[in-house]
């Protein structure tokens, strides 16, 4: 294949999307034509590294830059019953909210925060505007250390440590919080990063778990 200049292909990228109503590469949602693939639409698949592709992508593989195939090598239904979102999204799943929040010393309004978190809306007069409860509930709240002591959030269904805590007891803090009252399951993971301390408990679980207080041993 012969070698395109750089430049020249930029500028007619911009000038095609300029065209399109795409002024300086930003791009316009309602100015794009989005076509949605069909179930027995052409699916190219590079040899090499087997990312699919919707359309011939000029011969060349979008990922590894291979050589793109130029027969079809599937159909888009073929490729949705074997890929986790494509099936979800196709089957007719009912979607359900994934509202993600931190909760850190900077966060501004905490109280707020931690009352959606535990699915509590009301209209504050300081509210810029009344709740609305599917949109400003939350379901994950990602916190720091400053969350182990002295902040109430309610039953937790499920906590992920994102490392190992440096003692028992702060381990037992925070997993603590999962699985009160009457729930019949929670769930705690943790994340061991590869470092010593973390490879230790990963090695010893006991220790973190179980171990006399120090006053005992
Ligand atoms: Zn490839």
């Amino acid at each position: 294949m012969d070698k395109i200049n750089e430049t020249q292909i930029g500028e007619a990228v911009s000038e095609a999307l300029r065209i399109g109503g795409n002024d300086n590469g930003k791009l316009f949602a309602r100015k794009l034509n989005i076509k949605v693939s069909l179930s027995d639409d052409p699916v190219w698949t590079c040899a090499r590294c087997r990312r699919h592709h919707l359309h011939r992508s000029a011969g060349i593989c979008t990922k590894c830059f291979g050589p793109l195939t130029s027969l079809q090598t599937s159909t888009c239904d073929l490729i949705w019953n074997s890929n986790y979102l494509a099936f979800s999204a196709t089957s007719g799943r009912e979607p359900i909210r994934l509202h993600s929040e931190e909760l850190t010393a900077q966060t501004d309004d905490q109280v707020g925060r931690q009352r959606l978190f535990r699915g509590v809306s009301i209209n504050l007069p300081t509210s810029e505007r009344p709740p609305i409860r599917i949109v400003d509930e939350i379901d994950v709240l990602s916190v720091t250390t400053t969350m182990e002591v002295g902040v109430d959030i309610g039953n937790l269904q499920a906590v992920l440590l994102a490392n190992m805590p440096p003692m028992r007891f702060n381990y037992q803090q925070r997993v603590g919080r999962a699985g009160r009252r009457n729930q019949a399951f929670s769930v705690v993971l943790t994340l061991c990063r590869g470092r010593s301390h973390d490879e230790f408990y990963f090695a010893h679980p006991f220790r973190i778990t179980g171990t006399l207080h120090p006053h005992l041993l």
